[in-house]
């Protein structure tokens, strides 16, 4: 579903922010990125949702090319994807509601499938309740859990989650990974970049980890990853 063939990625002033990365991603999976800062994790995924472009290799996401898609087609892409960030990056001048029901705005979804999909995710993330407050009024674990209800709430096959839980304790960061991790036993691809060891240990999860722009190793259970 998600191809990364020699991708190859330079900033100007020759930063090698990735070099020749292989990866092969099946729908369904949940893969942890792990490496030091620096190591190109967040360029990877930015990749990904064409907010950059390799210098070199190809990038192919449900049999397209990211190289081929047009500009206007960017949008479609990025529908797909659900992002959920560190920051949380909610609006803070509007209620849990109408951050949540956004994206399904944009998409010009049916008054009555607005309706129904808000009450679902809401229930999903445990906000239920919760959607005439304002993201202050809510606790960190709770503001992420609109980050991910936001994300959710159009259905994208693939949820990207940028160190999700960097802000939260450890308590309120198991409560957002068992969201993640029902998602994807329902069916989603997630990948998720983080820092937390404990997160990954206990996870038993596909687990890539980059160093200075490479792979350098991609294993789950102990199998290694061919490349
Ligand atoms: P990570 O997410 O693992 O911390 P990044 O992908 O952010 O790593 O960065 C990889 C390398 O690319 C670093 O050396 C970083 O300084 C560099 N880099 C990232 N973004 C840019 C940019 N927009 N311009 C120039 N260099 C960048």
């Amino acid at each position: 579903m998600i191809k990364f063939e020699n991708v190859t990625k330079s900033y100007d002033h020759g930063v090698i922010a990735l070099s020749d990365v292989n990866i092969d991603i099946n729908n369904g999976e949940f893969i942890f990125f792990i490496g030091p800062s620096g190591s190109g994790k967040s360029t990877l995924l930015k990749l990904l949702l064409k907010e950059e472009v390799p210098s070199e290799g190809k990038i192919i996401v449900d049999g397209r090319d990211l190289a081929t898609i047009r500009e206007k087609d960017i949008p479609y892409l990025r529908r797909k994807m659900g992002c959920v960030f560190q920051d949380f990056r909610l609006l803070y001048d509007r209620t849990v509601y109408e951050n949540i029901v956004f994206a399904l705005r944009v998409i010009e979804a049916s008054d009555r499938e607005i309706k129904s999909q808000v009450a679902h995710v809401l229930e999903l993330v445990g906000l239920t309740g919760q959607e005439n407050k304002y993201p202050n009024q809510l606790s960190g674990g709770e503001q992420q859990r609109v980050g991910l209800a936001r994300a959710l709430v159009t259905r994208p096959p693939i949820v990207i989650a940028d160190e999700p839980t960097g802000n939260l304790d450890s308590e309120t960061a198991d409560e957002i990974m068992r969201i993640l991790y029902e998602v994807n036993t329902r069916g989603t691809t997630v990948l998720m970049v983080t820092h937390s060891k404990e997160i990954v240990e206990k996870s038993h999860k596909r687990v890539i980890t980059l160093s200075k722009g490479k792979i350098v190793s991609d294993t789950k259970g102990g199998v290694t990853y061919g490349n």
